[in-house]
C-alpha cells in the first residue's frame, strides 16, 4: 500500500494541499475533483488513508456511501455515475480510496 504521508487526498484532508471542499466529517471528506467529468464532478474518501476498498475498515466504507447518497440529493441530482476504480489496470490513479460522484446533466436542457 502507498504511504499516507506521500498522499496527495491526505494531505488535502490535512489542508496541505488546497480543495473545493463539500462535506467533512469525523470519517469523511468530500471535494470536487480538479479534473471534472461534469459540473459538479465530486470524490468522497475516507480520512483513513487506504489505497483499495479491501483495504479500509467497515465503518469507514459504509459512510462513504451515505455520504454520497447526501451529496446527490443535496446537489438534486436525477442522473449520475458512482465510480470506484482499485488498481492501475482498473484506471485508478490516486492510491486513497475514492467515490466520483458524476452527475450526468440532461443534455437537451435549455435547448430549443
Ligand atoms: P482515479 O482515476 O484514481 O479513480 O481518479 C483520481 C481523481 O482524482 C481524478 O478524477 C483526478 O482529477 C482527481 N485528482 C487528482 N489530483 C487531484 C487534486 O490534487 N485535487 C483534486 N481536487 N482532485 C484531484
Ligand atoms: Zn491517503
Amino acid at each position: 500500500m502507498s504511504s499516507a504521508a506521500a498522499c496527495i487526498f491526505c494531505k488535502i484532508i490535512k489542508g496541505e494541499i488546497p480543495s473545493l471542499k463539500i462535506f467533512e466529517s469525523e470519517k469523511t471528506f468530500a471535494f470536487l475533483d480538479i479534473g471534472p467529468l461534469s459540473k459538479g464532478h465530486s470524490l468522497v474518501i475516507p480520512k483513513y488513508h487506504g489505497a483499495k476498498l479491501h483495504d479500509i475498515p467497515d465503518d469507514q466504507l459504509s459512510e462513504l456511501l451515505t455520504v454520497t447518497k447526501k451529496i446527490a440529493v443535496a446537489q438534486n441530482l436525477s442522473d449520475y455515475n458512482i465510480l470506484q476504480n482499485n488498481g492501475r489496470i482498473a484506471h485508478q490513479v490516486v492510491d486513497h480510496v475514492h467515490f466520483h460522484l458524476i452527475p450526468k446533466p440532461n443534455e437537451t436542457e435549455g435547448l430549443g
